[in-house]
């Protein structure tokens, strides 16, 4: 079962990183946690399973660790969208700011299609930027976003109301504030 306090415990706040000022919460402590591993990987199956959704896109790099998981266990063909330069073939690409800096995303031409039903994956929502580009690019070739989903939603960054104001469903497994 999902134990919010459990999965909250394994988050490490790193302070000015990367940036001064910045509140880095570090999630690879997930990763190296078997039993959280399996929480949140089961927490998103149990919310997935039952659903019409057909393909799971997911956001270079930590948001691949649980979506390739979630995608076997589904069954659902796992869609990447990468940083800049690392897909071959014919990319679409689409540049958004991050909470610091900017940053270029790209998916492989026909890697979705009109008709599919997509869950977005990433590991952490804050100003949304990210979510909005990928978003650009799934349903720039017509597929239709089923639900945004994160690990950890940072409200105060503003990310996850954006999308829900723009009638994107948003689940995220925990929220800092
Ligand atoms: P956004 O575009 O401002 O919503 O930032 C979200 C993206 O930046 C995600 O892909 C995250 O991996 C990354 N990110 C931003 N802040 C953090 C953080 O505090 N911890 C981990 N990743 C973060």
């Amino acid at each position: 079962l999902y134990d919010d306090f459990y999965v909250k415990s394994l988050i490490q706040t790193v302070e000015d990183w990367p940036k001064e000022g910045i509140s880095f919460r570090d999630i690879t402590p997930i990763f190296s946690d078997p039993k959280g591993m399996r929480m949140v990987v089961d927490a998103y199956v149990h919310r997935y399973i039952a659903t019409d959704i057909t393909h799971i896109a997911c956001i270079d790099a930590r948001g691949f660790l649980i979506a390739a998981v979630l995608a076997y266990e589904l069954q659902k063909p796992l869609i990447l969208i990468r940083k800049k330069g690392k897909l071959p073939g014919k990319t679409i690409s689409q540049s958004y700011d991050l909470e610091y800096g900017s940053a270029e995303l790209e998916i492989q031409q026909g890697a979705v299609k009109e008709g599919d039903h997509v869950l977005l994956f990433d590991d952490l929502i804050a100003t949304g930027g990210t979510l909005f580009a990928a978003i650009e690019l799934l349903t720039g070739q017509g597929a239709e976003i089923k639900e945004v989903s994160a690990i950890i939603d940072l409200p105060d960054l503003g990310g996850s109301q954006k999308l829900q104001e723009n009638n994107v469903p948003v689940f995220s497994l925990c929220a800092f504030a």
